[in-house]
């Protein structure tokens, strides 16, 4: 089937990933969307000749009117734009590779028109998996995850019985941080968080994994999406990156899904399932491999991690607390107004200081990540 593609996000890392697969699959784009990166936005148009180009900031968007004044292409602004490329007739299916809870409004627009929903944006599924979930299931949207770990989950899963599943087990590179002890943690730069040792990623994702709350939000991401407790998922540092999360099922065989460490690859599959075609995602040579590894992952000294399995546990809006001051410690810590270890200090301020609501609404969710993030914007005032 050739897929007509919106890209959310299409200026970020798994955007232009997706754009790559897409033009080597030889699929349509109907949307591009950027915040500001108007010079991309314009290239990406004039190569894919969408219907629609969005960019979210509205003087962005007005440079990119002109910009693509010859084309035809139409450019529209805000999360207005970015719901009507959520929803475009022209496709069939939505990557949602924009960063952040600012990704949730999208998505549910584009659960709603029943797209299939190529998810790279795990925040949602943090907040409001359950909410997401369940109107997916009611629109008959089909949510196929394009984060390696979950993706290898679901190539894992393919042509088994959910309830043949005992365990999922995720694995973790560890990040650049990797067997450091609190007070070395004390002391690292920036520029030394930002160089993951496997991964060429966004800044953003790139902190998560070094503070491990990546893992933590992909703990809850894979509840969320399988539906299971946080009792039968195992987190397992996996150094090489080569063994992308494994399925154990209950007569205690365990299937794990390999491969190198290139995005590519669960991006094509979140657009082909059921089917598998010839892509641009790099061949693993397992002879040039190095020794496959596995750890326990250590939350004490990353108490990121620890904090988010905390609130995997208890649920409501505590995931949206953890995301919302993550965000917004993260933001803070790009712009070095904090240190590395003050991530996941201010974190558990929030967590502290914001109470928690079960069974939350939409609304409950925006209000607790609003919450969170004023909590932590109150500590470094
Ligand atoms: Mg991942």
């Amino acid at each position: 089937m050739k897929r007509t593609i919106s890209v959310l996000g299409s200026s970020g890392s798994i955007g232009r990933q997706t754009l790559k697969v897409a033009s080597a699959c030889g699929y349509q784009v109907a949307a591009v969307t950027v915040n500001r990166s108007v010079e991309q936005a314009e290239a990406q148009a004039r190569q894919f000749k969408p219907k629609l180009a969005v960019a979210v900031d509205e003087k962005a968007a007005a440079d990119l009117r002109v910009r693509l004044a010859d084309t035809g292409v139409k450019v529209v602004s805000g999360l207005e734009g970015l719901l009507e490329a959520a929803s475009l007739a022209e496709a069939d299916t939505v990557v949602t590779a924009i960063v952040g809870v600012a990704g949730l409004r999208p998505t549910l627009a584009a659960i709603d028109c029943g797209k299939r929903i190529a998810l790279a944006n795990k925040e949602t599924l943090v907040c409001a998996g359950e909410l997401v979930m369940a109107r997916a299931e009611e629109k008959g949207a089909e949510i196929i995850p394009v984060d390696s770990e979950h993706s290898a989950i679901f190539q894992c899963l393919q042509g088994c019985s959910r309830k043949a599943v005992r365990r999922l087990i995720i694995t973790a590179s560890g990040g650049p941080f990797y067997g450091k002890s609190r007070k070395e943690l004390s002391l690292v730069t920036k520029e030394q968080a930002l160089r993951h040792p496997n991964w060429a990623m966004g800044a953003k994702i790139t902190v998560d994994s070094a503070t491990l709350m990546n893992k933590g939000l992909e703990f809850i991401e894979a509840m969320r999406l399988y539906a299971i407790p946080p009792e039968r998922i195992q987190i397992v540092v996996h150094r090489e990156s080569i063994v992308h999360s494994l399925v154990e099922f209950e007569d205690g065989a365990v299937l794990a899904q390999l491969g190198s460490a290139d995005m590519c690859l669960p991006i094509q599959y979140a657009l082909t399932w059921p089917e598998r075609t010839p892509g641009p995602a790099k061949p693993l040579d397992l002879l040039s491999c190095p020794p496959l590894t596995f750890q326990k992952p250590d939350s004490d000294t990353f108490r990121c991690l620890g904090l988010a399995l905390e609130c995997a546990k208890r649920g409501g809006t505590s995931t949206a607390i953890l995301n919302g001051a993550n965000e917004a410690a993260v933001a803070l810590f790009l712009e070095d107004k904090i240190s590395f270890l003050d991530i996941s200090r201010l974190v558990e301020t929030a967590l502290n200081r914001v109470p928690v609501l079960d069974a939350p609404e939409l609304d409950d969710i925006f209000e607790a990540d609003r919450a969170a993030r004023e909590a932590v914007y109150q500590c470094v005032r």
